[in-house]
């Protein structure tokens, strides 16, 4: 087991988390108080870089000075109207974004759970309106180790025992296959009550599995073959996390339902979002769905400046570029508990081949005592996923910290 030292300070905020907050999570014993760009500080001013960007939301860099200029202007202006009257931002952030994906129409929401439910939701009436299902007979297909949040129905389609156990009963109306399997999901696309096919372009929380090359292209013409909604949740994968502006650009697929959030904010406040043409989105009329928080003009006005310095800054491209270096220095390391390296763009993944299953915590643990944070998923694999404003420099003193903390590992 790893020791480190805990300041009295760090100690302070540790206790208070522990004493009046649900233990839901399990952090690491960091307490951060300031973030710059690939930088964040800790209580007692210690600086590191991050490795996680907040499960991608902070894909723009900590604190983006054009996004909080935005975040600073729309809030002195006006932040809450709900949708039961208009507010001019909400029109111009869904031209802004509808024209930036190419979709008709698009949907706003908060959290990336709430766009999931959305998309389900879409793609059910869907079904039974224009597909023509038997009212209550839908199916939507789902992959195994799939990751789409927290909300009870999300977790009725999960295999995780963790997010699911006494939490039933659980939503009907999914079935799970393999992920990376296409004869699976032709198999399964037999049912005549399919309606969608819900997919992570690259499985996140699973640990970073990157699907065989044409296996979203293949999947997306087995639904279209099959009139079957071919729903991608990239709100992990997308803005140009992985190289390109959506993982799924990576195959030139254009999902029928795609679902955004995380990002869409650069990390300054929950703004998701649901993209599809007018003959699915349509389907959805007044009163039938909604949320008071949806497609407030705050987060409009800071959508709006995610997405645009995204492109005026070239993320995707810096992704691609220091994710290729990144997982050729990893390599290069040749540390024997390394097993795998593997991603995309700057969605990187590590598996830790050591005896001790504590193995990927202790060296989080090291990492941070060498200034990187990240955080372990499923036991043994650790996501290396920076800003993706983050450069060469930076990354090579990264990669060095994440050597000297692989030698530090006694067997
Ligand atoms: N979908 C994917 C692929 C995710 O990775 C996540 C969160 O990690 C979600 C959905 C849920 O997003 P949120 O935590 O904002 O509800």
């Amino acid at each position: 087991m790893q020791t480190i030292n805990i300041s009295g300070n760090t100690q302070y905020f540790l206790d208070l988390e522990e004493k009046y907050g649900a233990h839901n999570y399990h952090p690491l014993p960091v307490v951060l108080n300031r973030g710059e760009g690939v930088h964040l500080w800790d209580v007692d001013g210690r600086q590191y870089y991050d490795f996680l960007s907040g499960y991608s939301a902070v894909n723009q860099g900590h604190c983006h000075p054009v996004i909080l200029q935005a975040f600073m202007e729309q809030a002195q202006q006006l932040t809450l109207t709900s949708r039961a009257f208009h507010n001019d931002k909400l029109g111009e952030f869904e031209k802004y974004i509808t024209a930036y994906f190419g979709y008709d129409k698009v949907l706003p929401m908060n959290t990336g759970a709430e766009a999931v439910e959305t998309g389900i939701k879409l793609c059910r009436k869907w079904a039974y309106e224009v597909k023509g299902i038997e009212a209550g007979k839908a199916v939507i297909i789902v992959c195994d180790g799939n990751f789409h949040g927290r909300t009870s129905t999300i977790i009725s389609f999960s295999n995780d025992p963790l997010a699911r156990k006494n939490f039933g009963p659980y939503m009907p109306g999914f079935e799970a296959i393999p992920f990376n399997d296409q004869d699976a999901l032709a198999k399964a696309l037999e049912n005549k009550n399919v309606a969608g096919f819900l997919v992570e372009p690259i499985q996140g929380e699973a640990g970073v599995l990157v699907p065989d090359n044409e296996y979203l292209a293949k999947a997306k013409q087995y639904c279209e073959a099959a009139n079957v909604l071919f729903i991608a949740d990239e709100i992990q994968t997308g803005l140009a996390r992985t190289g390109k502006m959506l993982a799924c650009d990576h195959e030139s697929v254009r999902p029928d339902i795609l679902l955004l959030g995380k990002a869409l904010s650069g990390g300054m406040m929950p703004v998701s979002a649901v993209l599809c043409d007018d003959g699915i989105m349509l389907t959805i009329k007044p009163g039938e769905h909604g949320s008071t928080y949806g497609g407030n003009p705050l987060a409009c006005a800071v959508a709006m400046a995610s997405l645009r310095v995204l492109k005026e800054e070239k993320m995707a491209e810096n992704a691609d570029a220091m994710g290729s270096l990144l997982r050729k220095e990893l390599e290069a390391l040749q540390s024997p508990y390394i097993s795998t390296v593997r991603g995309k763009g700057l969605l990187n993944a590590i598996v830790i081949d050591h005896p001790d299953k504590e193995a990927a915590w202790d060296l989080c643990l090291t990492l941070k005592e060498n200034g990187v944070l990240a955080k372990p998923t499923h036991g043994d694999k650790i996501r290396f996923a920076p800003p993706l404003v983050i450069n060469k420099t930076q990354l090579l003193d990264c990669v060095e910290r994440i050597g000297r903390s692989l030698n530090s590992f006694q067997d």
